[in-house]
């Protein structure tokens, strides 16, 4: 069984005798982009170390195990998927010991060729030991015609087509990669001479570093000891930035794709409200991914905003729960409604998305129950129609509620007064774009797949 649809976080750090320390926080600020196992390798310059387990960061590094990764550069892990096993066996960063010595590598984002490349791989006799897409890449590395490195890697490259944001680890380099159209970010930050790469930059503020640049589509950055070297080994592609980052997946204190998520959250709220005609007492965010677009959407309407839903922190998503029946339960122990906020009002609640329709319905009857006269649902994008084969977690079409219901059936099965999504114009517009020249991938809402899945 293949992976598809893996969302995860990567960080990388080098040079500084506390990497495997600093590797840590970063991940420990990365924890929303994955939380079902995490991993950090290091090199000390000879050999390279990894540690990696299911889990949360916080739970599962202890002190042993950094003073174990003692080494000047590391790179690490944040992982969960929904289909594929859910093992160690496919926790990253993956180590071999191959020809060109040892090797640590970690990846963000799904490789839609990979099947067909570990076919190939398989035939001609080589063995996989996890059921992920990332090996691949070290196959092909292996593989290669070339007899140094770069020149293997830059071959290995050449043949992924898909969503990549890679940190290669070997002993005396740490290599920083992204696909060609950019569909995962990855950035560069710097702190005294020590040089960081991370999926997100509220992990460069975690530890004190300064953003520099995101690494660029096609790009191919090393940093060794004489500083950074880069070259661009691909053939220039249409970028295609993932803009579910920005509806949902990336923190909202983040930078990627050179805009602030927060303020584009607020713009997509306040665009929101310029399109809606409900009229209301109070507007309401399904805490906490609704939260800035509801700020936004209550500035530009003067619907007073109200925490109407309060979230218990300390249960984890509802979304990563496996199974419907913990899905379910789940929704019930994580938020609480504020009957004397509620009591008697014509309530707005705004989600970021809809996937399946089972957050929406629950929190519609939770809204009831705790009051509210009525309840209009508003969510800040559009519906999902297609799934996601470049590494956001979505579900395949079937579960889907939008490729198979006009918003009037999944209001009625959400059992809201009314429903209404954000344009795909609106979505563009308020992040300074149009629907025909924009940088992002919008497949989810079109099933228009800039790359092709084979
Ligand atoms: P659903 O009940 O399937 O409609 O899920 C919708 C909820 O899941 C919304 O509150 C979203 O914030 C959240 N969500 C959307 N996409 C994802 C994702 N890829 N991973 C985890 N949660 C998500």
């Amino acid at each position: 069984m293949f992976e598809i649809g893996e969302k995860c976080g990567i960080a990388g750090v080098y040079g500084s005798p506390e990497s495997a320390n600093l590797t840590y926080l970063c991940l420990y600020a990365l924890q929303h982009r994955g939380q079902e196992s995490a991993g950090i390798a290091t090199t000390n310059g000879e050999e390279i170390r990894v540690v990696k387990k299911m889990g949360l960061v916080v739970d599962i590094f202890q002190k042993t195990d950094i003073e174990y990764l003692k080494g000047f550069a590391s790179i690490g892990h944040n992982r969960y998927s929904t289909s594929g096993q859910t093992s160690l066996q496919d926790a990253q960063p993956f180590l071999v010991n191959f020809r060109f010595g040892n090797l640590a590598i970690v990846h963000n984002g799904n490789i839609v060729n990979s099947f067909k490349l570990r076919k190939e791989l398989e035939e001609s006799g080589a063995i996989f030991q996890s059921t992920s897409d990332t090996e691949v890449i070290i196959h092909l590395i292996a593989k290669s015609p070339f007899n140094n490195f770069r020149d293997s890697l830059n071959y290995a490259l050449g043949q992924l087509k898909g969503a990549f944001s890679l940190l290669i680890l070997k002993e005396r380099e740490l290599y920083a990669v992204r696909d060609p159209w950019g569909f995962r970010p990855l950035c560069l930050g710097k702190r005294d001479d020590t040089y960081f790469v991370v999926s997100e930059t509220c992990a460069l503020d975690i530890v004190g570093a300064d953003y520099i640049r995101d690494i660029e589509p096609g790009e191919v950055l090393v940093i060794t000891k004489e500083g950074l070297e880069s070259w661009f080994p691909f053939e220039e592609e249409k970028p295609n930035f993932c803009i579910f980052e920005f509806i949902y997946f990336a923190r909202p204190d983040s930078k990627i794709f050179g805009k602030d998520v927060y303020t584009v959250r607020y713009n997509f709220g306040k665009r929101l409200a310029m399109e809606s005609t409900t009229e209301a007492d109070i507007v309401v965010p399904v805490p906490d991914s609704g939260i800035v677009a509801t700020l936004g959407f209550s500035e530009q309407s003067r619907i007073p905003f109200q925490l109407g839903i309060i979230r218990n922190h300390y249960v984890h998503r509802t979304f990563i729960e496996p199974t419907e029946k913990i899905r379910h339960f789940g929704v019930k122990v994580k938020l609480n409604p504020v009957r004397s906020v509620l009591e008697g009002k014509r309530v707005i609640v705004i989600d970021d998305s809809i996937v399946r329709g089972t957050t929406s319905r629950r929190i519609v009857k939770m809204l009831r129950k705790g009051g509210a006269k009525e309840v209009h649902m508003k969510i800040s994008s559009p519906p999902i129609i297609s799934p996601c084969f470049y590494g956001i977690d979505t579900p395949t079409r079937k579960e889907l509620i939008a490729s198979s219901h006009t918003v009037e059936e999944i209001r009625k099965y959400i059992t809201a007064d009314s429903l209404q999504f954000l344009s795909l114009e609106g979505m563009l517009e308020s992040i300074g774009y149009s629907l025909l020249d924009n940088p992002f991938c919008i497949a989810c809402f079109t099933g228009n797949y800039p790359v092709k899945f084979i």
